[in-house]
């Protein structure tokens, strides 16, 4: 069995870690690798941390025309290996291979973006702010930065950060999910390829051991994190107190809204396909749907049979619409939070408990769930779920929805169904979420946007992706100068 090393300075390396979890095919539940976690991966971070601080001194002097080079090789290489890290992202991770070739194009799209660092970098400049003085702003690298990323998204979600990182002259260290560490080996292997100095980019493994370790360490200039709001909280805290930069984006809790004026059809397939997309495993799946009105009657079927249509399977078989979610603590949480939803009331219309798939009878699936009548202030309704259930809600009015909406801990999306201009105005006016949705099931913002969280689902103050990244990669330097006529010789 594998076990997964670390990229350090260029190189492949072993952990001096011995300690060791595997890494499992939640849908075969075959171990594909092990994978370095302990106490002793602190050592690592260290020896990281020192290798990119180095490689940073002259990379900060190279012009960013030339910085952004590698990055156009980089887009290249992920092009043509896209297939192959699709397929690693759906074995360890279980989403379709659909959904994770859709997975790399986002990756993708950011390198793209970060490519455009020359121009995204330009910086302000006044002329004459008084008599012979000018005064300009220059953006310079903020240092060695890092990325501690989620399970759901093993390929895309670094890429929020460590283009634009590289292309701003910083170093940057990765440290990947421990449930799912091979996407990023193979993103690795391409990065080694594109000619950036030995030491620039790192690979650590781990756990909360080698996050700690790079929260306190005094060269890490920045943390980029995504995952839990429990956990975001913390980073955010912790890297704070140690005078970082820090951007924690969190979980989320979606809900859409859906008026009668709404085309139902078209409404309740995309509801379908944004509640379980990825198995409900993205921090932008829809979880609570509110219809709005008298009646509930045609678009709650429509929902449903949508629901009823989708077949749950092993990701890279043919067919499969939605793949298992990613343990067996994962399951049996969310197989506990329907229980708990019935025992306050909510009615099963499908239930995807205790699901069986041929030839896959160990992985860990849920099928669709959609459960009614959902008690507005039960747990199914507050908490984020992050597995296939939707929790029908019916309300009377607009106004009574979006004050729903508001009333809830997390800000990542809403979203509106509506054939109305001026109640998709007032919604995205007044709805509390980072990003909307009009007609529109998962609002993902595209590369040149940052991806927005209010609430619990985001510390911070700038954001990943575009121009938000550039800002959090810099840091700001103002220059106030005179050159007094007198002081030249005459020629
Ligand atoms: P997680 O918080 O358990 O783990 C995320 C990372 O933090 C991992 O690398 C993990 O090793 C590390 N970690 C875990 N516990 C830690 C601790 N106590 N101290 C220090 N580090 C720790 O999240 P997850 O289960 O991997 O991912 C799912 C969550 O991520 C969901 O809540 C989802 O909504 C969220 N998410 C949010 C976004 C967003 O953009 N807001 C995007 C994707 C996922």
């Amino acid at each position: 069995m594998t076990t997964l090393q670390n990229y350090i300075h260029g190189e492949w390396r072993d952990s001096v870690c011995a300690d060791q979890l595997a890494v499992e095919n939640p849908a075969t539940l075959e171990v594909l690798a092990q994978v370095p976690m302990g106490a002793a991966t602190a050592t690592d971070v260290d020896v990281a941390v020192a290798a990119s601080v180095e490689a940073q001194q002259e990379w900060r002097d190279t012009p960013v025309i030339e910085r952004v080079q590698p990055l156009y090789k980089l887009k290249q290489l992920l092009e043509e290996h896209r297939e192959d890290i699709a397929k690693t992202i759906t074995q360890e991770c279980g989403k379709t291979l659909g959904e994770a070739r859709g997975e790399m194009q986002r990756a993708i799209e950011n390198v793209e973006m970060a490519c455009g660092t020359p121009a995204l970098m330009q910086s302000e400049f006044s002329e004459n702010i008084a008599r012979g003085i000018d005064e300009f702003m220059i953006r310079q690298p903020i240092g060695v930065g890092c990325c501690i990323a989620p399970f759901n998204f093993p390929g895309m979600i670094t890429f929020w950060f460590l283009p634009y990182a590289i292309a701003c002259g910083n170093g940057f260290i990765v440290k990947p999910s421990e449930k799912v560490p091979l996407t990023m080996m193979k993103v690795f292997a391409l990065l080694d390829q594109i000619g950036l100095p030995k030491g620039l980019v790192n690979m650590v493994h781990g756990g909360k051991e080698s996050v700690d370790a790079l929260l306190a360490h005094p060269d890490i200039k920045s943390v980029s994190f995504v995952g839990s709001s429990q956990v975001a909280r913390y980073i955010y805290a912790k890297a704070s107190e140690h005078g970082k930069r820090v951007q924690a984006q969190g979980g989320a809790k979606n809900p859409i809204i859906i008026l009668p004026d709404a085309d139902l059809e078209m409404a309740a397939k995309i509801v379908g396909d944004s509640v379980y997309g990825c198995a409900g495993q993205r921090c932008l799946a829809a979880s609570n749907i509110v219809t709005v009105g008298d009646e509930k009657g045609e678009v709650r079927d429509a929902i449903v049979s949508c629901a009823e249509a989708k077949v749950t399977g092993y990701g890279l078989d043919e067919g499969a619409d939605m793949g298992p979610v990613i343990s067996a603590e994962s399951k049996s949480r969310v197989e506990g939070l329907i229980d708990q939803g019935v025992k306050e009331g909510a009615k099963p219309v499908i239930d995807g408990r205790g699901v069986s798939v041929s030839g896959y009878e160990k992985g860990h699936f849920i099928a669709p769930t959609v459960l009614e009548d959902v008690p507005i202030d039960g747990e199914l309704v507050k908490t984020e779920i992050f597995g296939p259930v939707m929790s029908l809600i019916h309300m009377k009015t607009i106004d009574e929805a979006i004050d729903f909406i508001n009333r809830g801990n997390y800000g990542n999306m809403a979203c509106l169904f509506t054939s109305s201009g001026a109640h998709a105005r007032a919604f995205r006016y007044r709805a509390d979420a980072g990003d909307i949705g009009i007609n529109i099931g998962v609002a993902a913002p595209m590369a040149q946007f940052p991806f927005s969280g209010w609430k619990e689902s985001f510390f911070g103050d700038l954001h990943g992706q575009g121009r938000h990244a550039i800002e959090f990669f810099t840091q700001t330097k103002v220059v106030v100068e005179r050159w007094p006529k007198e002081w030249s010789r005459k020629f």
